[in-house]
Formats: structure tokens, sequence, C-alpha cells
């Protein structure tokens, strides 16, 4: 989590988040659990210095697993090795594929908040995020609850893929 790795950046959604819960998102494997990954990823997005974050995470060091600034450990080390191989500081193209870098793209909060349930046509990670701005603003009397709609969003975008 970002507020932990970089104690200068201040104001990551992360940071709103109580600490188990943002470990169990920021800091789990994305092998074994890509779906928490996956959510850390989605509120990143969201950031508002995720541009900053990912430029600490490039420029300074990395975490050994989980996501910080929108991209996973491996993505980061990814991009690395492709901005070596870019300035031709290595001489072999790296194995990992190069990886998408995220760009942070401001959408009003409310926006989001009031049409996350009623459209399912919006993406994993718009819904996502509607749940947490609702853990935000208080909606939620547990954050357990709020971990139980994330999971039926996930089980809904699942079953929409399968159908
Ligand atoms: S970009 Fe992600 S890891 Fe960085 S501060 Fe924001 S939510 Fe946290």
């Amino acid at each position: 989590m970002s507020s932990e790795r970089y104690p200068d950046l201040e104001g990551g959604a992360c940071t709103d988040l109580a600490p188990g819960i943002a470990s169990k998102y920021f800091d789990a494997d994305g092998h074994k659990q890509p779906f928490l990954t996956k959510t850390a990823k989605a509120i990143c997005a969201r950031c508002v210095i995720q541009p900053a974050c990912l430029e600490a995470a490039l420029n300074r060091t990395y975490p050994e697993r989980g996501v910080v600034g929108g991209l996973s450990a491996n993505e980061i080390r990814a991009v690395k090795e492709w901005d070596a191989y870019d300035k031709g500081l290595r001489d072999n193209p790296p194995k990992r594929s190069r990886p998408m870098v995220p760009h942070y793209e401001p959408s009003p909060a409310s926006e989001f908040a009031a049409e996350f349930r009623s459209k399912a046509d919006l993406s994993f990670e718009e819904r996502v995020y509607g749940v947490f701005l609702d853990v935000k603003q208080g909606k939620y009397q547990t954050l357990n609850q709020a971990i139980g709609d994330i999971a039926l969003i996930h089980s809904q975008v699942i079953e929409g893929a399968q159908s």
C-alpha cells in the first residue's frame, strides 16, 4: 500500500481503507488471488494520486508482490525492464510482455456511486468503485458487507462471461 511504502505521498484511495482490508487487496498474490489484485487495480484507477504513486514505484523501489500505482509487482518489474531495453541499457528484450501502463482518468464520484448497481453494462472496475464510494460515505454498517457486495459483483461478472 502506497502510504506505507511511499510516506511522502498523501491522499491515496487505499489510505481510506481499514489497514486489514487494504493489505488484503493490495498485498495479495496475483497468481493465487487474481480477484483481490483486480480489485486493488480498480481502486488505483480512480485514485487521484495514481500517476505520482506509479512514478514513485517505477523510480525508487517496488514491492515483492501486490499492487502499487495500478500495476502488480510483476508488471512494475516488466515496465522497468522494458524501459532499460528502450534506453539501450540491456541487449535482449525482456521475456515478460510489455504491460499497459494505467493512466488515471478523473470521473465525478457521485456519477459512479449512483450508477454502479443499476447499470449491468458498467465494467467490473466501475462497479467495484461504486462500492468503495458507498463505504467512504458510510452507507455500509460493516466492511464485510461491502466485501460481500464486491464478491457478488464478481460472481455476476463471471456468470455474465459464461452465459
Ligand atoms: S494509486 Fe493505488 S496504491 Fe497508489 S495511492 Fe492510489 S490507491 Fe494506493
